[in-house]
């Protein structure tokens, strides 16, 4: 007789499709590094399926779900609890249990301010840019200006969804906004600090940049692109040639796992161990 545990605690991740996402690389790295009995099961949920996906969720007693394109904002009706922010970004992206009930969370855009944390870059009173208005804009858009940045500008080609963001913006900050339709090449006003690439233009295999002036970017700008397959890509190549300091990615990709980890397992990720199986994983 023994008396082991033969279960092991699940995690999910929903998306569709959802074969290429490598988050089950770092998740496993954790789980390992820390010596716990955890799975993380990357599974492809159809939209039609997602009500009974969550209440699966519950069903097997798991410890949660990251949720991913394109759930993000319509798992929102099956949750029992939406977090503030999450609720103000309108799209979760970690779901945890607790005492059975669901709880949505949103930690892309915190797990982009972590990562500017850690360069040591002071967000208060600063003027951004941000390339696209979808999900992950929306998050990082919400999360800067709760973090006290002064004015954002939203560029985007679909202007709907750009001025959804805008007034979303308008209604739960302070932060001053601007939409800018992207018909045409756009210029970087002088005064900017921080320019957020937030679209899906240099994700693999595509290897184009977004179409902005490369003259108009100075030295004194910070560049972050969230795109994080390349973690280096074309426009953060234009930005390291015009001198400014740049963040990848990556960082933000780990950030955001880490939060969720939290949430999840009750204890801080080890988020070394998760950084380096995410740079083996593309090194190879
Ligand atoms: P969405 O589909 O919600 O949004 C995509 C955005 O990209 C839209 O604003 C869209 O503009 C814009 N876009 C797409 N193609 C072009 C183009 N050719 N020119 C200009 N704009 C374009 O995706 P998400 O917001 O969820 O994800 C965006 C990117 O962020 C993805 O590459 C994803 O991998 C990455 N990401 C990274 C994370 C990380 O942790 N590092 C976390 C989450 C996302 P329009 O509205 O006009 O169509």
């Amino acid at each position: 007789m023994s008396d082991r545990c033969y279960r092991s605690e699940l995690i999910g991740l929903f998306g569709y499709p959802v074969d290429e996402n490598p988050t089950v690389v770092i998740m496993e790295a954790a789980f390992k590094a820390l010596n716990l009995d955890y799975r993380y099961n990357t599974t492809s949920v159809k939209p039609e399926d997602l009500d009974t996906a969550v209440k699966a969720l519950k069903a097997f007693n798991m410890k949660g779900t990251h949720i991913t394109v394109p759930h993000k904002i319509e798992v929102m009706k099956y949750l029992d609890h939406i977090a503030d922010d999450a609720q103000m970004i309108g799209a979760v992206n970690t779901v945890y249990l607790k005492d059975g009930e669901t709880y949505g969370e949103n930690t892309d855009g915190k797990g982009f301010i972590i990562s500017l944390k850690e360069g040591n870059i002071d967000i208060i009173g600063k003027h951004v840019v941000i390339l696209g208005a979808g999900g992950a804009a929306h998050a990082i858009a919400i999360e800067l200006a709760l973090h006290g940045v002064e004015s954002i500008i939203i560029v985007n080609r679909n202007e709907s969804k750009g001025r959804e963001l805008t007034s979303r913006l308008n209604t739960y900050s302070k932060v001053k906004t601007e939409f800018v339709l992207w018909d045409k090449i756009f210029s970087i006003p002088s005064d900017t600090d921080l320019i957020v690439n937030a679209t899906s233009v240099g994700l693999y295999p595509d290897k184009s940049k977004p179409s902005i002036d490369y003259n108009t970017l100075d030295k004194s700008m910070i560049v972050c692109d969230i795109i994080p397959n390349p973690p280096q890509t074309p426009f953060l190549d234009e930005a390291i040639k015009a001198g400014c300091h740049t963040f990848d990615g990556f960082s933000m990709l780990i950030n955001q796992a880490a939060i969720s980890f939290k949430l999840w397992v009750g204890e801080d990720a080890p988020i070394q161990a998760m950084r380096e199986a995410l740079k083996k994983e593309f090194d190879n």
